[in-house]
């Protein structure tokens, strides 16, 4: 039976096939966006559901401190229901959180933030995305008035040129990786930006291997030259864009001998690196979280969008602006309205025309104050008492772990709905178990906006149920305390109509009928429509019409290194793991990569003394964690890199918690750290 990988946002098309309650094999079909191809993790990395982790029953504690016990699901729905009415009625919307989860279904996220919304109150809805892509949303959003890829992945078949910005591409979005080297093979070029020697800068025709945190400042040298060498697309500029000439007047700071001093790259390649991009008609820009995690996430990848627009990238196939997300469903939660300031298909909750829309629709009043964001959530315990958590475990992924914990250790009512134990769970009041991928239906959408279906192969074990099934009993208790709407959907495809009624532009043509055959891109306004491709070629989703560009100046990071701490460490993924590690560790994969490596320069593992696969310390302000050295110039010297699946060894207890001023996301990819031999 088809599906969809639950791991990246490629969204491959795969066929698990499964005996005696195992899936023993897995092929993959020739259909988009994968076409027979998967990576480790889509081949051999789904098991997880068979993890002697499972959650199989509901469990609950009745008071702090009190062991979880096993409960029926009657008992710990009401529960819950109970506790969270009580805190609305005696705190207030503002004191409850809804965490729905990108590695669910459509139908699931928007039932999620429907509960929150329709009979919590409040828009303090978010989800993972917060940690990855918020700042490429906030910058997409206020200059395109639309946060996706603008482009689709057969469009890299058309693209001559690739500024790959921040993006390991090889080993986080592996078939993505593929086909965009051999685009290059066929003739293409590519510039990476990368402080680390990637598979991405192996196939590269330019590489320009900058420090940690200074992407803006390269960005913006680039398009100093654009602009003094008269690169830009005057008529496109003209016609399709609005604040080009404030825009280009603030980019005098930025010339090539500062960037030189401040990147560490030669000018002379910044400057070739300028004039490839403009001067590819069919240049397409991909990127990822070397642009965003940062306290200046927004603004550098304002500076890409800025680049973009003045060379006229913008609604040309083969070129655009292409963030590459994370998380299986992370582009559908954001659809969705899994967001503290907007509802479904990204009507603002501050504009009143949108809110009345969403009123009419669900039959309730909606606040006009947008919620609060899931890092601003975690800093305001214990004024927010409850967290109805799905699919997440901030234990592992939110950065300063000590920080963290204690935040859930004041937190008075946590329900935790998820698959697996995860670090997250010990500090539960309620446990909820939930279906893996292989145990429902439903649908999840690519990184390309592409909707595909998710189907059901195994019945789920033990009292494991779906979370749409979950959230519909918990609101159904929720509807009865407080006298709200909450119609009972009875399974995934009705709730999925709801979402088309309620996105009749964006999902209106996108049946399940259709997702039969093959995915379906929203915008889909009529099942005869093929669904929209490239973004934007007429005009964009601004008043005017207009993509806006916003100029933005260059910071250095909040935490540079010092004598005390000489190292830049800088934090991501491994082509075997999966973010927190809760599936990809639980399954085969574990075995291909059981510990925490650390990569660290020869230069400076020779300064300290340190030999390849010796067991070291590393250590920041906030914590120390033990990790093997792996000893490799593919970082560079000074840099010191961790990956983050590591629970026993968390990159995250060393990270640092300053966020972006826009989209308040950490800055993971810069901490001051030392490294301590273990004697
Ligand atoms: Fe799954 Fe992504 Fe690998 Fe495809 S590339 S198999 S979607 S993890």
């Amino acid at each position: 039976m088809r599906t969809t990988c639950p791991y990246c946002g490629v969204g491959c098309q795969l066929e698990p096939e499964v005996r005696a309650g195992r899936v023993v094999r897995v092929l993959a079909p020739d259909l988009p966006p994968n076409h027979g191809a998967l990576c480790v993790k889509g081949r051999f990395g789904l098991d997880f559901p068979f993890s002697g982790k499972r959650l199989l029953y509901p469990m609950l504690r009745e008071r702090k401190g009190a062991p979880l016990r096993r409960v029926s699901w009657e008992e710990a729905l009401d529960f819950a229901a109970h506790r969270l009415h009580e805190t609305l009625k005696a705190h207030g919307p503002e004191a409850l959180a809804v965490f729905p989860s990108a590695k669910t279904t459509n139908e699931e996220v928007y039932l999620a933030q429907k509960l929150a919304r329709v009979l919590l109150s409040t828009h303090n809805v978010d989800h993972c995305s917060r940690l990855c892509h918020s700042s490429s949303t906030a910058a997409l959003s206020r200059a395109l008035g639309g946060a996706s890829m603008t482009n689709p992945l057969e469009d890299i078949w058309k693209t001559d040129l690739f500024l790959v910005v921040g993006s390991n591409t090889t080993e986080t979005h592996p078939v993505i990786a593929a086909m965009i080297k051999k685009r290059v093979r066929q003739g293409a070029r590519m510039i990476v930006v990368d402080p680390r020697y990637t598979g991405m800068a192996e196939a590269a025709t330019l590489w320009l291997r900058v420090r940690p945190g200074t992407d803006l400042f390269l960005l913006n040298a680039m398009a100093r030259v654009v602009v003094e060498e008269g690169l830009w697309d005057r008529a496109y500029v003209e016609e399709r864009t609005e604040g080009f000439q404030a825009w280009a007047e603030s980019l005098a700071p930025y010339t090539l001998e500062r960037a030189e001093e401040v990147t560490g790259v030669p000018g002379e390649r910044i400057r070739e690196a300028a004039r490839l991009y403009a001067t590819t008609e069919r240049a397409g820009a991909y990127w990822a979280m070397g642009v965003t995690q940062h306290t200046k996430g927004t603004a550098t990848a304002q500076a890409l969008v800025n680049l973009a627009l003045a060379t006229g990238k913008v609604g040309r196939e083969g070129a655009g602006l292409n963030p590459l997300r994370g998380q299986n469903n992370v582009q559908g939660a954001g659809d969705m309205g899994a967001l503290p300031d907007v509802l479904p298909g990204y009507a603002k909750v501050a504009e009143e025309e949108a809110r009345r829309r969403f009123e009419a629709f669900w039959g309730v009043p909606l606040s006009p104050k947008p919620g609060l964001r899931m890092t601003e959530v975690f800093e305001a315990i214990p004024e927010v008492k409850a967290i109805y958590l799905i699919g997440e475990d901030p234990m592992t992924s939110e950065p300063f772990q000590d920080h963290t914990k204690a935040q859930l250790e004041a937190l008075p009512f946590l329900i935790v709905q998820d698959i697996l134990e995860n670090e997250t769970t010990p500090f539960a009041d309620v446990v909820f178990p939930a279906a893996s991928f292989l145990e429902k239906e439903g649908t999840f959408t690519n990184t390309d906006r592409r909707v595909q279906r998710v189907r059901r192969v195994l019945d789920p074990p033990g009292e494991a149920r779906p979370d749409w099934w979950i959230t519909r009993e918990l609101g159904r208790r929720l509807a009865a305390l407080s006298g709200r709407p909450w119609p009972l959907h009875e399974g995934p495809e009705a709730i999925w109509e709801e979402i088309r009624r309620a996105l009749p532009g964006m999902m209106g043509g996108i049946s399940y009928r259709r997702l039969e055959k093959e995915g379906v891109r929203w915008p889909c306004p009529s099942e005869d429509h093929p669904g929209e491709a490239v973004l934007f070629r007429e005009r964009f989703n601004t008043p005017s019409g207009r993509a806006r560009f916003f100029p933005v100046d260059y910071t250095p990071p909040a935490e540079t290194p010092d004598e005390a701490y000489p190292l830049t460490l800088s934090t991501g993924r491994v082509l075997f793991h999966w973010h927190g590690g809760t599936l990809s560790r639980n399954s085969r994969l574990e075995a291909a990569y059981p510990e925490l490596k650390v990569e660290v320069n020869p230069r400076d593992a020779a300064r300290l003394g340190i030999a390849d696969g010796e067991r070291i310390f590393v250590v920041s302000r906030r914590g120390r964690i033990q990790a093997r050295a792996w000893v490799t110039d593919r970082t560079p010297e000074g840099v010191v890199y961790a990956p983050f699946h590591f629970a026993e060894a968390p990159a995250n207890r060393l990270t640092q918690d300053a966020l972006d001023p826009i989209s308040r996301i950490p800055e993971y990819k810069v901490s001051a750290v030392r490294l301590e031999k273990l004697d």
